[in-house]
């Protein structure tokens, strides 16, 4: 054990996390350099290759040190993104190290910031590290104060690095030698491995990665997982080189995959202990949280009859992805589809994207919504993840939305914008910092602005410079109400949302407008109306269709004439008809976008 490194690597995105993984395992002899050519690491394609599914970036490396000492270097993966935060948590519970990763030229952002935290709270000895030193932008010493200033870590001695030429790795390998403590634990002990990751495989089903604390697991081991007492028989343990190596045991300090005959990964949690059955821990490892979907939207396919096809998908897209939720759910306006559970935007982008690309089903998706909770009349709490089924008002005492409190990094020339955004979305401010040229803002703000348009609305109003990081930090009571839409007369239940009282109307009038606009001309007129419970707070009126769009281009030569079919065909793709109007998937969105 003395000569095991368990470390990760934190970095805001972008930062070069992946390229410094792959020169330091590149450096270490893990893979030729015919294998490094095709290894980008975040590649799916080729992990098939390599037996069983390897996660990027996690590897067992052996390192020649300068001391002559052989040391088994352990690299752990982290998800770089704000919505997987629970998840590096767990993968830095499993090191003794962290390499932090800063850009030379771009300096520390918030993902910096956070993940440096949640390291330094579990312990971790943080090696700094200035990375793409090559760039003519690169600033290293303004980056090093801003490091010992904004997170308070000495960088004297951090090491200037170019993942991208080589510059500084045997400095940086030499380092972690010697500053990362090698992981203590008892083999003799009983088993409690941490679930860093899990997966699932079609050869060998769920692969779990664990990093061992204490005690050894081996093949023909019974093991229990502690969350929910289920146990299972070890058919396979080994290590990634970043190639699967099967090994006889893994014990105590050491990092690996362990297969067994677990069958869905949701029962494999990461942050779970594993032990033995026929000697298990008194108790499991600290940290464990059960994933919570923070942001939900309503799925359906366009063609009614994919919807079986959509189940499917969703259910192969589960087998590698915990945090996906979903249940079956009718909408009066758009017919048979599935309410999803997401861990955030980010997530929830990725399941759309992956459902339209990989498996080709169009979807009509509701804009996001994050979960309510109501206090009714009667004393009991529920949890409204759907607007539309917010109970009647007469029923409800109150109403609680999740709060979120946002660390946000910016240019000091972008604070007036910032703040002044924060405020139109109910934010109140808890903090400010001036960190040289950085501003640290901290700032309560409701979660259902948050999933409105903030990320994208700080982004252009600081010109991309502006980075964020947050937690859902309570519930609040606040002053709610539904707006509905109706379209024709009709209320169409996937339009509704739920805003403060106090932006009602307000709301009301832009989306009627925005809807107006949207939704194509019919052949008689078509009325929209906003209303909240049945008064009517604004209403907008489409006029009817009068000529035909091939008119335009009678006589015009035919391949144009073509086109414009072929656009109007691909548009009605994206339609839904509702009662006897036909939607398009756009208006369902547009409830997101305040202008
Ligand atoms: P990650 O998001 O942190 O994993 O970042 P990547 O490793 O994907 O790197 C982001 C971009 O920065 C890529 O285009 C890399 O080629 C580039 N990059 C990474 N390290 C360096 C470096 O040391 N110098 C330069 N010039 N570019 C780099
Ligand atoms: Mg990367």
């Amino acid at each position: 054990m003395r000569h095991i490194r368990n470390f990760s690597i934190i970095a805001h995105i972008d930062h070069g996390k992946s390229t410094l993984a792959d020169r330091l395992i590149h450096r270490c002899g893990g893979l030729a350099d015919r294998e490094m050519d095709a290894q980008v690491l975040d590649s799916m394609d080729l992990e098939r290759e390599r037996g069983i599914t390897i996660k990027a970036q996690t590897a067992s490396l052996l390192y020649t040190a300068k001391d002559g000492q052989v040391y088994q270097f352990n690299l752990i993966d982290t998800p770089g993104h704000v919505d997987f935060s629970y998840e590096v948590s767990r993968s830095l519970q499993a090191c003794e190290g962290a390499l932090l990763v800063v850009d030379a030229s771009q300096g520390v952002e918030a993902q910096t910031v956070a993940n440096c935290y949640t390291a330094i709270e579990q312990n971790l000895e943080v090696i700094p590290v200035l990375n793409k030193v090559d760039l003519p932008a690169a600033d290293p010493e303004r980056v090093r104060a801003e490091i010992e200033d904004v997170i308070g870590v000495d960088a004297s001695e951090a090491t200037l690095c170019s993942a991208k030429t080589g510059l500084g790795i045997d400095d940086i390998l030499e380092t972690v030698v010697r500053r990362v403590p090698p992981p203590v634990g008892d083999p003799a002990a009983p088993l409690k491995a941490l679930i860093i990751d899990s997966w699932f495989d079609s050869y060998v089903g769920v692969v779990i990665l664990v990093r061992v604390i204490d005690g050894c697991i081996k093949a023909k081991d019974r093991m229990r997982l502690m969350a929910n007492g289920a146990e299972y028989p070890v058919d396979q343990v080994g290590v990634f080189t970043p190639k699967s190596l099967v090994r006889e045991t893994l014990s105590a300090g050491e990092v690996g995959f362990v297969i067994s005959g677990i069958k869905v990964i949701s029962d494999a949690k990461v942050g779970d202990t594993v032990t033995l059955a026929t000697r298990p821990a008194d108790k499991p490892l600290p940290g464990f949280k059960e994933i919570k979907s923070q942001v939900f939207a309503g799925l359906y396919p366009v063609e009614s009859n994919e919807y079986e096809q959509l189940r499917e998908s969703l259910e192969k897209l589960q087998l590698n992805d915990a945090a996906l939720r979903f249940e079956p759910e009718v909408s009066q306006a758009l017919g048979f589809g599935f309410r999803c559970g997401f861990l955030g935007l980010l997530h929830m982008d990725i399941v759309q994207e992956r459902l339209e690309r990989e498996f080709d089903i169009d979807l009509i998706t509701t804009a996001p919504t994050v979960v309510y909770e109501v206090l009714m009349k009667d004393g009991s709490v529920m949890k409204v993840e759907n607007p539309a089924k917010l109970p009647d008002p007469s029923k409800m005492d109150e109403i609680r939305e999740p709060i979120i409190r946002a660390t946000i990094y910016l240019p000091q020339e972008y604070v007036g914008v910032v703040i002044t955004l924060c405020t139109q979305k109910r934010g109140s401010q808890v903090d400010m910092r001036y960190h040289g040229r950085q501003v640290q803002l901290v700032y309560d703000i409701p979660m259902n602005e948050v999933v409105m348009d903030f990320f994208d609305r700080l982004k252009s109003v600081s010109r991309g410079y502006a980075s964020l990081d947050y937690e859902l930090h309570c519930y609040q009571a606040a002053d709610l109400v539904k707006l509905d839409m109706l379209v024709n007369g009709e209320k169409v239940d996937a339009l509704s949302v739920i805003v403060h009282r106090a932006n009602a109307h307000y709301r009301g009038r832009e989306l009627a407008a925005k809807l107006r606009g949207i939704i194509p001309r019919q052949m008689f007129d078509v009325a929209v109306q906003a209303a909240i419970g049945s008064t009517i707070v604004s209403r907008e009126n489409i006029k009817a269709l009068r000529k035909n769009v091939l008119a335009k281009c009678y006589g015009g030569d035919i391949s144009r004439k073509r086109k414009l079919l072929e656009k109007q065909k691909a548009g009605k793709r994206r339609m839904k008809q509702v009662g006897a109007v036909e939607i398009p998937q756009e208006a369902f969105l547009a409830v997101l976008r305040t202008d």
